[in-house]
């Protein structure tokens, strides 16, 4: 990405440096070998999330929820955060980002290093008991799945484990108000990876008197942004950081 292309977002952040939440989707985690929903190619040409990921699959159909699940994000751990996710830290590590609220479960974010994240749609890092309520690490569902037991039990009391991700037809998650707070509290949004369509998680997007944008594909909110730039997110955030001189 050309320098001078970069050059209005740059600005953009330094006078609202600070006071600049970030607001992620699946589209920053493409890059790191992760289908997002909606691109060609993404999980919507494949499933309905709504038959598969939902809460309602999770109490009728709880195998085939599993099966399913342990099969696309059971590899999360072993993928690689991206030239994005670091950048992003960088820029919060430098004072530029106050928060990055993130609509994905992958947890690149945090092993990139960025530390003020708020994970609105859960995490894969655990799940816990449907019964008890007590927590394990993901790694203990998926090695029962592996193993042939699916789905997974509860290593106390035996009932259902779920992921801690929310589900179609789940309450929001804890993240949600926070994030809504750090919005009305900041000054710019910046949007990367996400076509803003997932309700309500896009009300976030437009809390903030200024909004930027990058995202490869148009979104519902491009014509209210400040500024919007349609291409990668890697080569773009990194761009960033060059013109804004932070190694
Ligand atoms: P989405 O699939 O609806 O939209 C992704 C957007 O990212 C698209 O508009 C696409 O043009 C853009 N995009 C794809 N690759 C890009 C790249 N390299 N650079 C810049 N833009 C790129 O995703 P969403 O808005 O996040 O909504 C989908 C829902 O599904 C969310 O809740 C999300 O968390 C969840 N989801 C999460 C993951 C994950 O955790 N990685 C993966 C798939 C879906």
């Amino acid at each position: 990405m050309e320098a001078q292309a970069i050059q209005p977002l740059a600005r953009l952040l330094r006078d609202h440096k600070g006071t600049t939440i970030v607001l992620t989707g699946a589209g920053i985690s493409t890059e790191s070998g992760i289908p997002d929903f909606r691109s060609p190619g993404g999980l919507y040409e494949s499933i309905d999330p709504m038959e598969y990921l939902s809460v309602w699959a999770l109490e009728r159909t709880p195998a085939r929820f599993w099966d399913y699940f342990a099969r696309l994000f059971g590899s999360f751990g072993h993928i690689q955060p991206n030239a994005g996710h670091v950048a992003l830290a960088r820029l919060e590590a430098e004072g530029y980002v106050h928060t990055v609220v993130t609509q994905n479960i992958d947890g690149l974010h945090t092993r990139a290093g960025s530390a003020n994240v708020l994970e609105v749609h859960g995490h894969v890092r655990t799940v816990h008991c449907t019964g008890c309520a007590h927590t394990f690490p993901m790694a203990e569902a998926l090695r029962q799945v592996a193993d042939g037991h699916c789905p997974p039990g509860c290593p106390r009391c035996g009932e259902l484990l779920r992921p801690d991700v929310v589900l179609f037809g789940d309450m929001l998650s804890q993240a949600f108000p926070q994030a809504i707070e750090a919005a009305r509290a900041s000054s710019l949004t910046l949007v990367v990876g996400s076509s803003l369509t997932v309700s309500p998680a896009n009300s976030i997007a437009v809390l903030s008197p200024h909004l930027a944008i990058i995202n490869r594909d148009p979104t519902p909110a491009d014509a209210r942004a400040d500024l919007v730039i349609h291409a990668p997110a890697g080569d773009t955030l990194a761009a960033l950081l060059e013109t804004l001189g932070i190694p």
